[in-house]
C-alpha cells in the first residue's frame, strides 16, 4: 500500500514515519512537507535512504502538485497532519491558518476524490469541541465550539473532510485527539519547553493560574490510534483519542521540575492567553470499543521518557531553538 502522509517533518508526523516503517512492512510512505518553521528534516534523519520511505517538499495547498503526487506514486490512502498547529501563532497571525488548515485540506480533499483514494484519514483535535467546565467530556457528539483560530481552522477542514465524506460518499475518516507530548515535539509546545527552560535555570513561564486542564497522551499511542482509524475505522465517522491523563499545567510543570530536580522558584506566572480554553478531557471509548484501540503509556513513565530524551538530546532543541534546524534540509539536498 502506498500512502500520503502530509505533514511528515512535524512532530506527530515524524513519529508516525517511524511507527510505520517499523510496523507497516508492506506499505511505502511518501511524506509531503512544506518544511514551514515547525517542520525540521532532522526528526527524520535515521530514515533517510529507506527504501519504503520518500520525503517531498511541497506544500498541500498546491493542488497542481498534490494531483500530480497522488498519481505517479499511485497512492491508496492519504494520512493528513499538515497544519499550522501552534494556537499562540493563530492569535497573532490567523491567516496562514486559514490558508494551510482549511484551503490546503480543501486542495487535498479534492484531489484524492479525482483519484479515488481507497482511504483519507483527516488527524483534527479536541480543541474543535471547545472549553469543558470542571465536569464532564468530549464525546464525538459534543457540539463544535472552537475558541481560537488554530481550533476554529481546524473544525472548519474537520467539517470539509465530513462532508466530503456526507456529500461525495469519500471514504474519509476524522480522529479528534486530546494534547500529545513526546520526543521532537518543537520546543514552543507546554512540556518541551518547560523542559529546555528547566535544564538551562531559565524562568518557566505558565500562563494565568497554571490550573488549565489538559489531558494529555504519548504521541506514540495517538500513532497506533491514527493506523488503527485509517485500518479499522467506519468511512464518515469520528473517532475521539485520549489517554485518560487530565493534569493541571501547573502540575506538569512541577512534574517537570522534580524529574530533573530544578527548584520550583524557576516558575514564573505570565499574563493569561487570551481566550484560554480552560479544561479538555476526552472520552475514548468509542475508539476503544470499535478500534480495539487502547493507549499503552500511562502519564508518568511517558513524561519521564520524554524527560530523558530532551536531557540526551540537547543539539537537537539547541539546533531548534537557534534556527539552525532551518538549514539542515539545504544543507542534505540542496535548495530543492
Ligand atoms: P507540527 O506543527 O509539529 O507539524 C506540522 C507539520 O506540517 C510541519 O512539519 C510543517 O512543516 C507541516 N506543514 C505546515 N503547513 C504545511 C503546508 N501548507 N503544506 C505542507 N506541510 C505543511 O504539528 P503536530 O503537533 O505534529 O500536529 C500534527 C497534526 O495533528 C496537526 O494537524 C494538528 O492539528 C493535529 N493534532 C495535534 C495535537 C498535538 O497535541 N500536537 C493534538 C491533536 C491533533
Amino acid at each position: 500500500m502506498n500512502v500520503l502522509l502530509t505533514g511528515g517533518a512535524g512532530f506527530i508526523g515524524s513519529n508516525l514515519v517511524r511507527w510505520l516503517l517499523a510496523n507497516r512492512p508492506e506499505w511505502r510512505v511518501v511524506n509531503l512537507d512544506k518544511l514551514t518553521y515547525a517542520g525540521n528534516a532532522e526528526n527524520l534523519a535515521d530514515v533517510v535512504g529507506h527504501p519504503r520511505y520518500r520525503f517531498v517538499r511541497g506544500d498541500v495547498a498546491n493542488g497542481e502538485l498534490v494531483a500530480d503526487l497522488l498519481a505517479t506514486e499511485r497512492i491508496d490512502a492519504v494520512m493528513h497532519l499538515a497544519a499550522e498547529s501552534h494556537v499562540d501563532r493563530s492569535i497573532l497571525t490567523p491567516a496562514v491558518f486559514v490558508e494551510t488548515n482549511v484551503v490546503g485540506t480543501q486542495m487535498l480533499l479534492e484531489a484524492a476524490r479525482a483519484r479515488g483514494v481507497a482511504r483519507f484519514l483527516h488527524v483534527s483535535t479536541d480543541e474543535v469541541y471547545g472549553s469543558l467546565g470542571p465536569t464532564g467530556y468530549f464525546t464525538e457528539e459534543t457540539p463544535l465550539d472552537p475558541s481560537s483560530p488554530y481550533s476554529a481552522s481546524k473544525a472548519g477542514s474537520d467539517l470539509l473532510a465530513l462532508a466530503y465524506a456526507h456529500t461525495f460518499g469519500m471514504p474519509v475518516v476524522v480522529t479528534r485527539c486530546s494534547n500529545n507530548y513526546g520526543r521532537y515535539q518543537f520546543p514552543e509546545k507546554l512540556i518541551p519547553l518547560m523542559i529546555a527552560n528547566a535544564i538551562r535555570d531559565l524562568p518557566l513561564p505558565v500562563y494565568g493560574d497554571g490550573r488549565n486542564v489538559r489531558d494529555w497522551i504519548h504521541v506514540e499511542d495517538h500513532c497506533a490510534g491514527l493506523v488503527a482509524a485509517l485500518e479499522r475505522g467506519k468511512a464518515g465517522e469520528v473517532y475521539n483519542f485520549g489517554a485518560s491523563s487530565e493534569r493541571e499545567n501547573i502540575r506538569i510543570v512541577e512534574g517537570v521540575l522534580d524529574a530533573l530536580g530544578k527548584p520550583r522558584s524557576l516558575i514564573t506566572y505570565v499574563k493569561d492567553r487570551p481566550g484560554h480554553d480552560r479544561r479538555y478531557a476526552i472520552d475514548a471509548a468509542k475508539a476503544r470499543r470499535e478500534l480495539g484501540w487502547a493507549p499503552r503509556w500511562t502519564f508518568e513513565d511517558g513524561l519521564a521518557d520524554t524527560v530523558t530524551w530532551y536531557r540526551e538530546h540537547r543539539d537537537w532543541w539547541e539546533r531548534v531553538i537557534s534556527g539552525e534546524y532551518l538549514r539542515y534540509y539545504e544543507k542534505q539536498y540542496g535548495d530543492r
